[in-house]
């Protein structure tokens, strides 16, 4: 441990070294262990700011797996309430069986309106869901002296795809290289890698990867200069065309039939009226709004679980991405989501921390599937279904104008 090569320090002795500037927030691991190192940090804070920080470090979890490898500076937890929505039945490719949904939210009502749409499908039979692609991409940015330059890159590009693959594989034993797209503007070109990354999310996989599949190009091609790993045609956290065009990391649709009954008995609707409010709310409001995403709420189920299960929830931007579709089948209304970035992993980053882990495990996809990448399918399927079930439901509660109500009720306890 590198804090047992400094001279052990007393935790009050710390604070008051922090306070005074003479060691510095992140060095205190270099004194104590991470419990006592996050303990003093806190208290340092506490005395800085005069702020009294007791819930943020309630928490018995384990420091030592945290501290500088999930955050740095770390003072405690920041601990939000996790419910469960559900069951939900799913006739997936991968996920098959009815399935509780671990939901972190300090939105009163967001579960309880998911668990109704759940409801209304699970007595449908189910939502079908498939994931149609699979790819988690980076795209390296290079610089070229002129237009010829470019052009001749490109062709190279394509005639070289083996020595990049081979490259970017020594790197990951569970990486893939599966598709390399180059797009050209001016003297630029962009080389968008897509890979498979098992049950990872694999942002840092495909990182690494890259970089090496870019010195293997630079070698290669010396006119060729690569200015950033990352060119943004990625394209990570950030709104993009591209992800909703080419994909980005699991590509998942999902679909169900809501028979006439459980519209009129579950959902107080008829499939005519949630038809008509999905194609004026969901295609007609978010075209004239000038909106990416045709949906109603997709990135409220997303973020709620992404931070129960530990992903990268910045990337709750383009996994939200959702088109929300529906039509009118006698008396019953057929529903779709089409989701073309969903980026979650089942292994790595924060989904293995002790509580992100045990949420995953509540769908049985905590950790590596077998057959490798098989749990991160399942959950990519478990997330589309869960998505359908909570736009059914919007669509229901907004048509029945219950929102205001149902708000009122469960998510307005706030005391003055
Ligand atoms: P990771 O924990 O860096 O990599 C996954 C690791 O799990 C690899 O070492 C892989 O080994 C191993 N592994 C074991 N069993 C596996 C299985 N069944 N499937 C896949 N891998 C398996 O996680 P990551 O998903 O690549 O990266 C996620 C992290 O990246 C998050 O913390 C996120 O916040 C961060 N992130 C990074 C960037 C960036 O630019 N670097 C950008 C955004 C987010 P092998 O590689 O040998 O197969």
């Amino acid at each position: 441990m590198v804090y047992m090569k400094k001279k052990a320090a007393g935790a009050d002795d710390i604070v008051g070294k922090v306070v005074r500037g003479e060691i510095s927030l992140h060095k205190i691991e270099d004194y104590t262990d991470p419990r006592s190192a996050a303990m003093a940090r806190r208290k340092a804070i506490e005395t800085m700011t005069g702020s009294e920080l007791e819930s943020i470090g309630s928490s018995s979890l384990d420091y030592s797996q945290i501290s500088n490898k999930n955050a740095e500076n770390v003072i405690g937890y920041m601990q939000m309430p996790l419910g469960v929505a559900g069951p939900i039945k799913i006739n997936g490719s991968n996920a098959s069986g009815e399935y509780y949904v671990p939901m972190a939210t300090t939105e009163g009502a967001l579960i309880a309106s998911v668990s109704r749409g759940m409801k209304a499908v699970t007595m449908c039979g189910g939502a079908n869901a498939r994931v149609i692609k699979d790819g988690m991409t980076r795209a390296p940015v290079f610089e070229l002296g002129s237009v010829n330059d470019a052009a001749d890159f490109v062709d190279w590009i394509g005639r070289n795809r083996e020595g990049m693959r081979k490259a970017a594989e020594s790197t990951t034993s569970h990486g893939k290289l599966k598709e390399i797209v180059p797009f050209l503007m001016g003297n630029n070109v962009w080389i968008r890698f897509s890979f498979h990354t098992g049950d990872a999310m694999g942002m840092n996989m495909v990182t690494i990867a890259s970089e090496a599949a870019c010195e293997y190009i630079e070698r290669n091609f010396k006119k060729a200069r690569m200015l950033s790993v990352s060119g943004n045609m990625c394209s990570d956290k950030k709104e993009s065309a591209v992800n909703n065009l080419l994909g980005r990391g699991k590509t998942v649709v999902a679909d169900a039939l809501i028979r006439e009954e459980v519209l009129n008995n579950v959902l107080k609707a008829t499939a005519a009226s949630l038809h008509n409010l999905s194609v004026k709310k969901n295609l007609l409001g978010s075209a004239m709004a000038g909106s990416s995403k045709f949906n109603g709420h997709a990135a409220n189920m997303v973020a709620a679980i992404f931070a129960a299960t530990g992903q990268d929830i910045a990337q709750v931007v383009e996994s939200s991405s959702c088109f929300t579709l529906t039509e009118i089948r006698g008396k019953d209304l057929y529903i779709s989501v089409t989701m073309p970035s969903v980026e979650i992993g089942t292994i790595g980053g924060g989904s293995s921390l002790p509580t992100q882990r045990e949420a995953l495990s509540i769908m049985k996809v905590s950790g590596g599937g077998n057959p490798p990448g098989s749990n991160s399918l399942k959950f990519a399927e478990i997330i589309a279904s869960a998505v359908l079930a909570g736009e059914l439901n919007l669509l229901a509660a907004q048509s029945a104008r219950e929102l205001g109500k149902a708000h009122k009720a469960l998510g307005r306890n706030a005391k003055a």
